[in-house]
């Protein structure tokens, strides 16, 4: 065991404690934090490592798709999601990003010097598994699952397991766990969204969804037109005749496919009404925003007030590297913090851990509490900002050194077979 004593404490998820001290066992577990002249004589003869300014629990960036690391600067946004997701599918078929093990690599070794521990990856190629693992960096690896043909989804469901042995191999942790997930509502088949919906629910797990995203989407789900049929049109050579739609809106038509529950990571809602996050609150569903991710790509911020006005506190994510700068959730919290003024930086803090935790669904993350084992990391700067308000002073100084005081270390399954 040891103990580490700061100028203050952010706990995630009960507000902060100055001068506090947190004592961890040789896991990582935390056994007891509180103030510092409380913890210490009652643990007298520890180690105490004195960590200059405030210690965090480590982040959780709960919406990453790592394999687009290598388009990071390559897509043009600011013209909409339809304008960017045509670019972004062009530089990926000469980049192919999915492909580019050093930029994954470098972003994972990011998302790590960031202070994460844990990510909600939403993938294709699973390219990041590997890597993921290998830094001990936790949460769910969401594969996704698009197409709006029936029978060939179903197949391409069915063919899951074999694709995820040819491209991972034996998997590598528990600690990341595997749910095949839609990918929006407009681009997966109703029918295969409610299974996975299904699936997922009945297997304790959590699928992952984007949805109301932008404009486009409830065009083309309410009324069947907009710039999504000629998207479908030039992609999918699907002719706009034939096309079907619900004739429902985002949120409406996910409560029927039994997609809007605790296990539907809700993502974006950026075009969500007050009604209908509602509506997300009622079900329980937790709510992943990406505010850089949409000022890039429709210059438009995910609506933080009405969410919590209507009791729903989100979790954050960064998106991708095609259309974000960073993969740094404190930066989305900072995000925040600059348009939304009258929200307490503790909040915005509190998305970036101990929401993020709730959504992933892992409260041993997020959070230095007892029994909790969140990985811990410092972030140094001057002594009165600090006391001032730590939270604040975590979300104005980005650039700020950080460093790991008590790491997460990886438990990895499949090392000759036996569990470490
Ligand atoms: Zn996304």
């Amino acid at each position: 065991m040891r103990a580490v004593h700061a100028d203050a404490i952010i706990t995630g998820d009960a507000g902060v404690v100055r001068d506090g001290a947190v004592v961890v066992d040789a896991s990582g577990t935390v056994v007891e934090v509180g103030p510092a002249a409380d913890v210490l004589p009652r643990h007298a003869g520890l180690p105490v490592e004195r960590a200059r300014g405030v210690l965090l629990p480590g982040l959780v960036n709960a919406h990453t798709h790592l394999e687009l690391s290598a388009l990071r600067g390559q897509v043009t946004g600011g013209a909409g999601f339809v304008p960017w997701v045509e670019h972004m599918i062009g530089v990926r078929a000469e980049a192919f990003p999915e492909d580019d093990a050093e930029a994954i690599e470098q972003a994972v070794a990011e998302l790590d010097a960031f202070g994460t521990v844990a990510v909600g990856e939403v993938t294709n190629s699973l390219s990041a598994v590997q890597p993921l693992a290998r830094r001990g960096i936790v949460g769910r690896i969401f594969h996704e699952v698009f197409g709006i043909e029936r029978a060939s989804l179903e197949q391409r469901v069915a063919d899951l397991p074999k694709i995820m042995a040819e491209r991972v191999g034996a998997w590598p942790t528990l600690e990341l766990d595997y749910a095949p997930s839609p990918h929006t509502l407009y681009t997966t088949h109703p029918a295969v969204v409610r299974r996975l919906a299904r699936e997922a629910r009945e297997r304790g797990s959590r699928v992952s969804l984007h949805l109301a995203e932008h404009a486009a989407e409830r065009r083309f789900l309410e009324h069947g037109d907009g710039p999504i049929p000629g998207w479908y049109e030039l992609r999918l050579k699907l002719r706009r005749d034939l096309l079907e739609w619900p004739g429902k809106s985002p949120i409406a038509l996910a409560d029927d496919l039994g997609a809007l529950g605790p296990h539907v990571i809700c993502v974006h809602l950026t075009d969500a009404r007050p009604e209908e996050l509602e509506l997300v609150a009622r079900r329980g569903a937790p709510v992943v925003f990406c505010p850089r991710s949409n000022l890039f790509i429709e210059t438009r911020l995910p609506p933080l007030l009405n969410a919590r006005a209507a009791g729903i506190l989100p979790a954050l994510g960064t998106d991708s590297l095609a259309s974000n700068a960073s993969l740094d959730v404190l930066a989305e919290a900072r995000a925040l913090a600059d348009r939304f003024p009258t929200v307490p930086a503790s909040e915005l803090v509190r998305m970036a851990t101990w929401e993020g935790a709730r959504a992933l669904g892992r409260d041993d993350l997020g959070r230095i509490v007892r029994a909790a084992r969140p990985g811990l990391f410092s972030i140094e700067g001057d002594a009165g900002a600090i006391a001032d308000d730590p939270c604040a002073f975590v979300l104005k100084n980005l650039r700020a050194p950080r460093r790991w005081i008590v790491r997460r270390p990886p438990r990895l399954t499949n090392l000759a077979g036996a569990a470490s």
